[in-house]
């Protein structure tokens, strides 16, 4: 599984960092979302598709 953030929809709203911190880092520079492992690890899954269903700007994309 991969995981991408589209940067031009994130607006910052930190969801996918509180729900995936292990996938999802923060920017310094403006508080959007950046991906640590773009490969989804075994056992984060489940946390990567809850954090594309609770994106508000569906910034989130899951390829499987
Ligand atoms: S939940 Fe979506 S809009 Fe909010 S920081 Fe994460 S990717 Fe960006």
């Amino acid at each position: 599984m991969r995981v991408r953030v589209d940067a031009n929809k994130c607006q910052g709203h930190t969801l996918c960092h509180r729900v995936a911190p292990e996938l999802f880092g923060l920017r310094e520079e403006d508080g959007h979302s950046e991906v640590i492992l773009s490969e989804v690890p075994k056992g984060l899954e489940e946390k990567a598709r809850k954090a594309m269903l609770g994106c508000p700007e569906q910034a989130i994309a899951i390829e499987e």
